[in-house]
């Protein structure tokens, strides 16, 4: 996390011109004792129940951050084969990761299940295909729709009405009899509702829609309720109350668990709450370009590298890591790349000169994770702070990189 003290901007403890001077920029800095912090405060907010975090790893995959993860004690939530074989490489048992997918084909369930991860499986027909080709012998979760509207947000919203995501909840007398027919054995029911919850009340109504599910299945040993965790953007941004969640939901789990000869363990599936704060984006101003309208801001980076301003229309919070005491000024920060890639009109930045480095932060979750080759621009490097170290996680791409795929060269 960024920090400015006495006029020098730090991250983790080591100045940004460090950071800078050895990885160059465009480059992505993840704090590892931020992340550490979230991992820990979640853990202490949901103590009074068994409860397990697994890591959602989509906003985040270099494996060193995996590792580092593994080394907080989380497990895995993953969406592709792949992202399964990396928290397998990363050192994480498959009985640590579950494999959340969405319209994949079954051959790639299959291999999850070679692998020997908890299966997650969102859509009757394929829980009918699972149940023929494995019976009883492999266990499975199943991904429930309760139909709640989390956030504002469409697109990263899955539990509405539309939504491709999940088994409706209004779907189960016809899940109990595939169930039923096949022997499947259910150990446990999912719902991730989408990215963006403000309060504990959506997640207790869930809770609630899942824990009377788990009436109809005696074998469940956990209930996942996904994630939705919003970390601060903007400064004066309401994040997620996760000790008022915990103290509400550990009753009520409680209180179930008291009825149940086996209790149920609570799993949570935090991407962005664990990461976005560890996150900064350091980019460098190549031009600033005073117009009839603003005065822009251009970097060397663009939609290519950090799309979710322009995709969700999310705030980055913008500073000017070489000039932090600088004068305040107006500026609309702005991407290179040939298509409008606006970072955020009319920001109050330290005064800003051609070579500064601007900081973007909150940039841990789907930051790097999006980022493309788009205007065959070399994807940025990554670099992890900890114990006051800087340590390059992932290379800068080279033009080589861009060419390593095609076979016509
Ligand atoms: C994306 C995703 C998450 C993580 O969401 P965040 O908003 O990053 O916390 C968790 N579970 C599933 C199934 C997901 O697809």
């Amino acid at each position: 996390m960024l920090t400015i003290t006495d006029g020098q901007t730090t991250i983790g403890g080591v100045a940004v011109s460090d950071i800078v001077a050895v990885a160059d920029a465009p480059t992505y800095v993840y704090d590892a004792a931020i992340m550490e912090r979230q991992v820990k405060r979640l853990r202490s907010a949901f103590s009074s129940f068994p409860c397990r975090i697994m890591y959602a790893c989509k906003a985040l995959t270099n494996i060193a951050i995996l590792r580092l993860m593994r080394s907080l004690g989380t497990g895995l939530d993953t969406v592709s084969i792949d992202e399964v074989r990396l928290g397998l490489l990363a050192g994480f048992e498959a009985n640590e990761i579950l494999f959340t997918p969405n319209m994949v084909s079954f051959d790639e369930i299959r291999q999850a299940v070679e692998l020997g991860v908890h299966i997650n499986i969102d859509t009757i027909s394929v829980l009918e295909h699972f149940g023929h080709e494995f019976g009883s012998s492999v266990p499975v979760c199943l991904r429930l729709n309760p139909h709640i509207m989390a956030g504002g947000n469409e697109r990263i919203s899955t539990g509405h009405i539309d939504s491709k995501f999940g088994i409706s909840i209004h779907q189960m007398r016809h899940v109990q009899r595939v169930v039923a027919s096949a022997g499947i054995h259910v150990n446990g029911l999912h719902m991730h509702t989408g990215s963006d919850i403000l309060d504990a009340d959506v997640f207790l109504q869930g809770a609630e829609i899942l824990l009377e599910t788990a009436e109809m299945f005696p074998d469940v040993t956990f209930l996942d309720f996904g994630s939705g965790f919003k970390v601060p953007y903007k400064p004066d941004d309401i994040a997620t109350d996760v000790e008022d969640l915990g103290r509400r939901l550990g009753e009520r789990i409680n209180a179930f668990n008291a009825t149940r000869s086996t209790p149920v363990e609570v799993w949570f599936e935090p991407g962005k709450f664990i990461v976005s704060e560890a996150g900064t984006f350091l980019t460098r101003v190549n031009v600033i370009k005073q117009t009839t309208a603003t005065v822009f801001a251009g970097v060397d980076s663009g939609l290519n590298h950090l799309i979710r301003p322009m995709l969700y229309n999310a705030y980055h919070h913008v500073v000017n890591a070489s000039n932090p005491e600088g004068t305040p000024r107006i500026y609309t920060v702005v991407g290179y790349i040939c298509e409008t890639d606006t970072f955020g009109w009319d920001r109050k930045i330290a005064e800003v000169h051609v070579g500064d480095i601007l900081a973007f932060q909150n940039a841990g979750a789907y930051g790097f994770a999006m980022s493309s080759n788009y205007n065959s621009r070399p994807r940025p490097a990554e670099v992890l702070v900890q114990h006051g170290q800087a340590r390059i996680i992932r290379r800068r791409e080279t033009l080589a990189d861009l060419l390593a795929t095609q076979t016509d060269v």
